[in-house]
């Protein structure tokens, strides 16, 4: 395991992952058996829990993307979010499960689930990989998480910090900024 100076402690280990993400996957199967499911995943940070993901669901997958930009660039500021590009496709009619790195306040897949519901899909879930229900302002359902989280800045298996450490194979928690 690489070791990188600015992080306190590892959370999650890539066993720890692979395994969860195993067993959300294998719910995920069971309950969307027969329907049309699609994983949309946010960008950046849920593309290496989408893949890993889609590749342990045992049911027909289609994936598309999407990404948001707020307006404050400041890490953990929820500010105000809109769609910067947008899915290459409809989601008419199929059973939709957004696919996120860490849902924190909440306001990010508030605005989300507002959006594609306008667009006419026969079902649309959350699943994500983190979860921080301590600091939650808006109440939106999230069906699948894999791991509650405590308060602190968490990096690693797509999530960054500038931009850096999304390669990591764990999650660790960031030391706090001097
Ligand atoms: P929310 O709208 O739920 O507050 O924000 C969710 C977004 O905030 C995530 O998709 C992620 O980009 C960012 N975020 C929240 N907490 C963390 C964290 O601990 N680490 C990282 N890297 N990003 C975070």
């Amino acid at each position: 395991m690489t070791t990188v100076p600015e992080l306190e402690r590892v959370l999650f280990t890539k066993q720890q992952i692979a395994a969860r993400i195993k067993e959300v996957a294998a719910e995920i199967s069971d309950r969307y058996a027969g329907k049309d499911l699609k994983l949309v995943g946010v960008l950046k940070g849920s593309v290496f829990f989408l893949t890993a993901l889609a590749r342990e669901i045992t049911i027909p997958v289609k994936i598309d993307f999407l990404s948001l930009s707020s307006f404050t660039n400041m890490a953990r500021s929820p500010g105000y979010v809109r769609i910067a590009k947008d899915l290459d496709e409809g989601i008419e009619g199929e059973d939709v499960l957004i696919v996120e790195d860490i849902v924190d306040t909440g306001l990010t897949l508030r605005y989300l689930l507002q959006t594609l519901a306008g667009r006419g899909p026969n079902s649309i879930g959350i699943v994500t990989l983190l979860d921080r229900t301590e600091r939650r302002l808006a109440q939106v359902p999230v069906e699948y998480r894999c791991f509650e989280i405590p308060d602190r800045f968490v990096v690693g298996f797509g999530l960054d910090y500038k931009q850096h450490y999304r390669n990591l194979e764990y999650i660790a928690v960031m030391k706090p900024e001097k």
